[in-house]
């Protein structure tokens, strides 16, 4: 059995076939497989979730979620946490439901993951990029410059077009086009968004939390709104939040908005009934006071700015027009993001191999049969919390106990 694509969902699912007894053969293009692994979580790895059941199947959208039921239900977040720690590298709980290793260093996590594959007998072929796998004889067929590897079924399990630099170049899709596969159009997803606003750049280097963020369609729908931090930056806006929007920016081709709501506890309505309260009580005040406090200070002067209102206006003095827009800055305040960085900075793919014409409970093509199709060559993607990884190996898992 062939397996290309030494990452996350490939090493699992080499493992998971070596350990039933499968000859596996495991190509992977660079010299060192599993280097998203290296860099991921800032190169400590956010290697799954607390999260779980259905909850954790909604953070991948209805659709996609419906697709990874049974991968996500066979090899859950505790699954996957049990099976490094019993390779040797415990995992704790972090903010936003996160795991990491203890020790902080993703090395561990993918040293720990060839030795296990090693233990299992996979053969691993450093330096092998295929270039083409096809069927010839009735046998799967992958060629590299290390001559030709032919196998009874394959598992493509070479990731998307994010981070082309660590050998993620959209290989897989043509063969999976050849193999009659659609792969749905793909976009760049979890990086940051450009915004070309002045003061969003004047905010450079403030975090922002508890604020909400969403994504505006051009026909004003809201396709996804986030509750985490917010980086403010000098091409425009990143943290988990901001990234977490980017597949649905780049979806809108130029269209979106990204709407704030600095305070997303309260209705504007009842908002503005405390603002008047508080003018009566305390007019001598000035209008800043009316900001929520949790906000950093230089936040709450950009929004006084930007409700047109002067910082000197005291609450006795705020006329009703820029009270309005000054209401409408902290709860509906809009700014333009036609796209995100690009996959040069996108942690993920959006789009890929279409999933109807995947058996969801074996990976298996049902186009081709032998074939497998795994990770994030999947139609499948995650919000920023190590659902990402999760999905890959939850995925390659099921495909290496079937092929
Ligand atoms: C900077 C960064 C940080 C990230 N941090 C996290 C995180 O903390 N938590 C999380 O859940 N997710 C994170 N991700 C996302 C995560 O890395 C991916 O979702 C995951 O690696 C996908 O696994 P995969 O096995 O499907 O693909 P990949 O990990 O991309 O692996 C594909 C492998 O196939 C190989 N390959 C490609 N083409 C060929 C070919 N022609 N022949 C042979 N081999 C080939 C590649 O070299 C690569 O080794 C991060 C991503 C990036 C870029």
């Amino acid at each position: 059995m062939l397996v290309v694509g030494g990452g996350a969902a490939g090493i699992m699912a080499a493992i998971e076939a070596a350990r039933r007894g499968r000859r596996v053969v495991l190509l992977e293009k660079n010299r060192r497989p599993g280097l998203k692994i290296l860099i991921s979580g800032g190169g400590r790895c956010n290697l799954t979730t607390t999260r779980s059941g259905k909850d954790l199947e909604a953070q991948y959208g209805t659709r996609r979620g419906r697709f990874l039921r049974h991968a996500l239900r066979s090899f859950p977040p505790t699954a996957l946490r049990a099976f490094i720690e019993s390779a040797g590298v415990p995992l704790r709980a972090e903010p936003l439901e996160k795991l990491f290793p203890v020790s902080e260093k993703a090395k561990d996590v993918l040293d720990a993951l060839l030795r296990v594959c090693e233990e299992a007998g996979v053969t691993l072929v450093r330096e092998a990029a295929a270039s083409d796998v096809v069927t010839r004889g009735g046998r799967f067929v992958a060629t590299t410059a290390q001559g030709a590897f032919t196998a009874s079924s394959v598992v493509l399990a070479t990731g998307g077009l994010s981070y082309p630099r660590t050998g993620t170049t959209g290989d897989g899709y043509a063969w999976c086009r050849a193999f009659g596969h659609t792969i749905t159009e793909t976009f760049p997803a979890l990086a940051p968004l450009l915004v070309d606003e002045e003061w969003v750049r004047d905010l450079r280097g403030v975090v922002v939390d508890g604020v909400d963020i969403a994504c505006v369609a051009a026909d004003g729908r809201e396709t996804l709104r986030r509750r985490r931090p917010i980086l403010f930056t000098h091409k425009g806006l990143s943290g988990p939040a901001a990234m977490d929007l980017a597949g649905d920016v780049e979806e809108q081709r130029g269209a979106a908005q990204a709407r704030f709501d600095f305070a997303p506890g309260v209705h504007a309505e009842q908002l503005e009934r405390e603002w008047l309260a508080m003018a009566k009580e305390h007019g001598a005040r000035r209008v800043e006071a009316l900001l929520p406090r949790a906000l950093p200070e230089r936040v709450r002067a950009a929004l006084v700015a930007a409700g047109g209102a002067s910082e000197e206006t005291t609450l006795a003095a705020l006329p009703k027009s820029t009270r309005r827009s000054l209401l409408a800055a902290v709860k509906d305040l809009r700014v333009a993001t036609k796209k995100s960085l690009g996959y040069g900075a996108a942690e993920v793919t959006r789009g890929g191999v279409a999933l109807g014409e995947v058996d969801a409970k074996t990976m298996e093509s049902k186009l081709q049969p032998g074939l497998f199709i795994c990770g994030e060559l999947l139609d499948v993607d995650g919000p920023i919390g190590g659902f990402n990884f999760q999905a890959a190996f939850a995925t390659g898992r099921l495909a290496g106990l079937q092929a």
